[in-house]
């Protein structure tokens, strides 16, 4: 039996502060992987970034968006995944010239970075944090990000056939360890025996069920996971703000219109030069970039 897909399930040890998030994608894959044609190593990566999004997306708490960007100079240029609070997610990644091979990511992306970005909807206060990526998988990039920003003590498992692609993060949560002090120890240990073809394979119940069968855990009610681009003609219009008037002008006179096509999504948005003058006076400001903290 095909196990149900497309969910986030949230678990937490009684009495212990761990808590677990575990992750598998099946349609949502297929739609980010049906806009584009990528290499398999990529596409691959894509799923993993995907799983990793929607897994890190349980921290956001308030509305708005988590964002996974690897960037470099490598076969692989970069890579965008996010998700918002409500698990809406999408990713695009594009390629430099370099041929694509199954190299480990610090090579496939070469002098390369991880940026993980909080983004809020209702405030301009970006949380950003970014570490060197020196590893051979993208759960371990993931994993320095929370060592390096000292966040809880967080383990991450990704994997990703091509066809599904799935996510386990266990997770220490603050406070006394109470009677059971081991339980991370446990947790951490137990979670790390998980294999690819499981996780990918087996439900998610099946999985918490096999890995914990110890330990005494609360399943939460699962939450769906869906393709969704949030793009906008407004967000659009701030990218050509942001290229800013006399590129503007030079596009239109070549093309009489222009065409800005999203990514993620690959809905073209026309701009006429009507719309152009308008967005330019006014008083066209580029979006706000990320501050670091
Ligand atoms: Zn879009």
């Amino acid at each position: 039996m095909q196990p149900e897909s497309d969910t986030l399930q949230r678990f937490v040890f009684e009495h212990a502060n761990v808590r677990g998030e575990l992750i598998q994608l099946d349609r949502t894959l297929s739609e980010v992987l049906g806009r584009r044609t990528y290499p398999d190593p990529v596409a691959r990566l894509v799923g993993e970034a995907l799983a990793a999004a929607g897994l890190l997306s349980s921290i956001l708490k308030f509305k708005g968006s988590l964002i996974l960007q690897i960037q470099g100079e490598g076969a692989l240029r970069m890579l965008v995944a996010s998700a918002s609070h409500e698990q809406e997610v999408r990713a695009v990644a594009r390629l430099g010239e370099e041929e694509i091979t199954d190299a480990p990511l610090r090579e496939l992306c070469a002098n390369g970075y991880l940026a993980i970005t909080i983004d809020p909807d209702d405030s301009d206060d970006r949380y950003q944090g970014i570490v060197p990526l020196e590893t051979e998988r993208l759960n371990a990039a993931v994993e320095g990000y929370f060592d390096q920003s000292e966040q809880l003590p967080t383990r991450v498992w990704l994997a990703c056939d091509g066809e599904r692609a799935a996510g386990l993060l266990m997770q220490r949560l603050p406070g006394d360890a109470g009677e059971d002090a081991d339980a991370w120890n446990r947790a951490e240990h137990l979670a790390a025996t998980i294999t690819e073809e499981e996780l990918l394979q087996l439900g998610a119940r099946e999985i918490i069920g096999r890995l914990f069968h110890e330990e005494d855990i609360r399943l939460f009610e699962p939450s769906r996971v869906r393709f969704h681009c949030h793009c906008s003609r407004e967000r659009l219009a701030g990218v050509l703000q942001g290229l800013g008037y006399a590129e503007a002008r030079d596009v239109l006179d070549e093309q009489g219109q222009i065409e800005a096509t999203c990514e993620f999504c690959g809905t073209t948005y026309r701009f006429d030069p009507v719309d152009v003058e308008q967005l330019f006076s006014e008083g066209g400001i580029a979006p706000p970039g990320p501050t670091q903290h």
